[in-house]
């Protein structure tokens, strides 16, 4: 049982994923922080769901759209106050975080969106 798992993970995107298999799984943000594991699958006419539980009786809701990669672990989109914060003067090269509305970064002069 558990093989035919692990082979329905290797391959195309447009796979499907049984409740059994999702709950339990780890999920993380692209920065690889923890957010905690799949306790469960909701339904509705808008789509599915996947409901965290990210510890100390925190239960976050997570829309499938803003899922990534399903694999040994769950992969999920940042949060967007964390796009904001790296759109706001941080500097994508090295990270230093400059005024927000800064062109260039003060550190090594890239380009600032
Ligand atoms: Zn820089």
């Amino acid at each position: 049982m558990r093989r035919v798992i692990e082979l329905a993970y290797s391959g195309s995107e447009k796979l499907y994923f049984s409740k059994e298999q999702l709950v339990g799984k780890v999920v993380y943000n692209l920065k690889a922080k923890k957010i905690g594991s799949v306790a469960d699958v909701l339904y509705s006419k808008a789509g599915v769901a996947i409901l965290v539980d990210a510890g100390a009786d925190q239960r976050l809701t997570v829309p499938s759209s803003d899922i990534v990669e399903i694999g040994d672990i769950i992969l999920l989109k940042p949060p967007p106050s964390e796009v904001a914060a790296i759109i706001k003067g941080e500097c994508p090269k090295c990270h230093f975080k400059n005024d927000p509305h800064a062109r260039f970064c003060k550190e090594c002069g890239t380009l600032l969106q």
